[in-house]
């Protein structure tokens, strides 16, 4: 009978092991359907993150290989950097973000991380380099603190308070009935999209990473809230290469270097400044967002 029972304790273990990976995926980029492609090649090393630069070197990449959606994407981004990632709809920003933690591996073409092929070497060390702060965060109907302990489950509570304070959420936290201990997610309190955020930051903050991806919220959260998440993830960034999807432009003016990506090309490079004196795509967009803006303030 145990003979019998092993295969199935092996599933249960399985499927609870995928099921947290899944969890950490749809967080990211909810990606929930996404099947699970690449695998570690037999006995690769952990990612030694001694520099935290990133190189895209002529990467092509498909979900579909009759249907391209990266076409030789080439940029290095320097140990420190930060960089916004910006483009109309589907231009394959997400996708770009994908690759680099490893969901897929190109179709030709390479990443490195540290001067590292990041298919040399295991996933789980890719994955641990890199903190994100995904738009919308999944929360686990458990305590404020365990949401932010998840990841680094063996975080102290002076290490989770330390988080919370780095992403300007302990005073919020501090003020509910039961502080640490209330109860989040469907079955307790209700988080705003900015509360969401702040959680995902001081999560990030916990797993320390030389690498954070912010995936801006599509949604504009109020403007008040906004600039206050964006002074906390410029904190954050310090000491840190960090690339943010952005869908606001005015999010990104101060961004060390803004990549502009068209249809999986990378069709502009340069600081808000220069991007605005070359008259192009981003220049077009950012007319286009001023404009919008304005008639939202008019409203
Ligand atoms: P947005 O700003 O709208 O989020 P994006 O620039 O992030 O867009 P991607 O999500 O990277 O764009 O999508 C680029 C292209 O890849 C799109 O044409 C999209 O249809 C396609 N695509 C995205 N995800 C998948 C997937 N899982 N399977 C197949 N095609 C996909």
């Amino acid at each position: 009978l145990t003979q019998l029972f092993r295969p199935l304790d092996m599933l249960g273990w399985v499927y609870r092991t995928v099921q947290q990976g899944l969890i950490d995926m749809a967080e990211m980029f909810r990606l929930i359907d996404t099947p699970i492609e690449v695998a570690d090649l037999p006995g690769a090393p952990a990612l030694v993150v001694r520099d935290a630069g990133i190189v895209f070197d002529n990467v092509h990449f498909g979900y579909d290989p009759d249907r391209m959606i990266l076409h030789g994407l080439n940029f290095t981004v320097e140990p420190g950097e930060r960089i916004a990632i910006v483009g109309p709809s589907g231009a394959g920003k997400s996708t770009l973000a994908r690759l680099l933690f490893r969901f897929y591996d190109p179709q030709a073409g390479r990443i490195l991380i540290s001067g590292a092929d990041i298919r040399t070497v295991t996933q789980a060390s890719v994955r641990a380099a890199i903190g994100i702060v995904p738009q919308d965060s999944v929360l686990f109907n458990d305590t404020i603190g365990y949401n932010i302990a998840y990841g680094r489950a063996a975080a102290t509570p002076a290490e989770v308070t330390a988080a919370a304070m780095g992403a300007a959420i302990d005073g919020f936290i501090e003020r509910l009935p039961q502080g640490y201990h209330t109860q989040v997610g469907e079955r307790g309190l209700k988080l705003s999209g900015g509360e969401k955020q702040r959680v995902a930051i001081a999560r990030t903050l916990l797993k320390n990473p030389p690498i954070i991806l912010f995936d801006e919220a599509t949604s504009a959260l109020d403007s008040r809230t906004e600039q206050n998440i964006l002074t906390t993830m410029r904190q954050v960034a310090e000491h840190r290469t960090t690339l943010t999807i952005a869908h606001r432009l005015s999010t990104i003016v101060d961004a060390d270097r803004i990549l502009v990506l068209d249809q999986g090309v990378l069709v502009e490079t340069g600081s808000h400044a220069q991007l605005l004196r070359q008259a192009g795509l981003y220049a077009e967009m950012w007319s286009r967002q001023s404009v919008e803006q304005a008639d939202h303030a008019a409203v």
